[in-house]
């Protein structure tokens, strides 16, 4: 019988809702063999759901999500598997980008708060945001103090309303140290939810056969954003690169229809798809 694995989650220590050994046991729950939780900017939620995946027999990949630019793209999304976590580098580099993530946070509430004020609507303050994030602060965040307080109906309003046109850019690692970086953690590299980047193929197809050349080493090919004809799509791209394909739900927690494992629904990503990320992890070096 074939096994399912949910390789994109995250937990409170970025953007997420639930701690990372609730998120072992949802997985548990739903038959889940292998799952990983890949937080913004933060490794701080493995350690707990390792050992957790160790007492309830679901496999934890380490894993963590890195908001990356390349030439004038933005916020491009890359995932780092079987990373050494621990690694004193790795977390200062990721500390500094949630001190920017903070910093990015103030500049952004104090530009919706000016925009609540011509509106006679109450403001948010940092604190607000603070009782609700740990350390790695995501706009998410923010859109939720925002619903909390009424400004706005739900998260998609947040985001319509205030987060988007009152956006700060973040700090970005460029596309090349973060690949660099994976690779020096013995990690493997994989381009998260491509259709968020853009739906132009040939685009696509050429960013990343050149991305390809820098070391990336897989495709999220299933994935919420993904339609089965993009699945189908980036699935022969991979085959024919000889890329890795893996996918995962992105669960935060607060989504009304996003569910660890099966995503919208219709989401199911096979363990021998893990196996083959663990031998190519295997021949660099990281062993899970
Ligand atoms: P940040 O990394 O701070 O820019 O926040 C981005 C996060 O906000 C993403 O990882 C998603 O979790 C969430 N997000 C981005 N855009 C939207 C949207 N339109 N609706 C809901 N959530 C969103
Ligand atoms: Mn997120
Ligand atoms: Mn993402
Ligand atoms: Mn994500």
């Amino acid at each position: 019988m074939e096994q399912y694995i949910d390789l994109h989650i995250h937990s409170c220590y970025s953007d997420g809702v639930h701690r990372p050994a609730d998120l072992v046991a949802m997985a548990a729950g739903r038959g889940m063999k292998a799952i990983a939780i890949a937080d913004h900017d933060s490794v701080e939620g493995i350690d707990e759901a390792v050992a957790a995946g160790l007492r309830s027999g679901v496999e934890v990949v380490p894993a963590v999500e890195f908001s990356v630019a390349y030439k004038h793209y933005r916020d491009i999304h890359l995932l780092g598997y079987f990373i050494e976590y621990k690694d004193c580098e790795l977390e200062r580099k990721l500390a500094e980008f949630r001190r920017r993530r903070d910093e990015r946070a103030r500049a952004i509430i104090d530009r919706i708060n000016a925009r609540l004020a011509r509106e006679n609507k109450s403001a948010i303050t940092y604190e607000d945001i603070c009782c609700i994030a740990r350390n790695c602060i995501s706009r998410l965040h923010i859109a939720e103090t925002l619903v909390r307080n009424g400004a706005a109906a739900n998260v998609q309003d947040a985001f319509k309303m205030y987060l988007i046109p009152y956006d700060v850019p973040k700090q970005y690692f460029p596309l090349e140290e973060a690949l660099d970086e994976i690779r020096r953690l013995n990690g493997v590299s994989v381009l998260a939810h491509p259709p968020s980047i853009s739906n132009d193929r040939n685009l696509m197809r050429s960013l990343i056969l050149g991305w390809k050349k820098s070391g990336l080493d897989g495709i999220e090919v299933f994935n919420n954003l993904c339609f089965k004809d993009d699945m189908i799509f980036y699935e022969s791209l991979a085959r024919e690169q000889g890329m890795l394909m893996t996918g995962g739900s992105d669960f935060h927690g607060f989504e009304d229809d996003v569910e660890i494992g099966i995503g919208r629904g219709g989401l199911s990503v096979a363990y021998h798809l893990l196996h083959i990320m663990k031998d190519a992890a295997g021949k660099k070096g990281a062993v899970a």
